[in-house]
């Protein structure tokens, strides 16, 4: 039996596989976007929930982790999440 999780791109959509579960992994998207982090599916799905308040101004800008980091320090993503 083998698993393997989903990565989104998070500028693109794209998805990847992968064999292993982490909350994002860095890589360049083969769609040629910025390099960066591609987050995990279920997770990416939680950092959009952020709300608009309490995202940092250059939240456009943010990698994807930094955006992570945001979702978590609003108790949106918990460490649990994070596995
Ligand atoms: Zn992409």
């Amino acid at each position: 039996m083998s698993r393997s999780f989903e990565y989104v791109c998070p500028t693109c959509g794209a998805r990847i596989e992968r064999p292993f579960r982490v909350p994002s992994v860095a890589r360049t998207c083969d769609n040629g976007c910025p390099f960066g982090h591609f987050l995990r599916t279920g997770l990416l799905e939680r950092v959009e929930e952020v709300p608009e308040e309490a995202r940092p101004d250059d939240w456009a800008e943010r990698d994807a982790e930094e955006r992570l980091h945001v979702a978590v320090r609003e108790g949106i993503v918990t460490p649990t999440d994070l596995r």
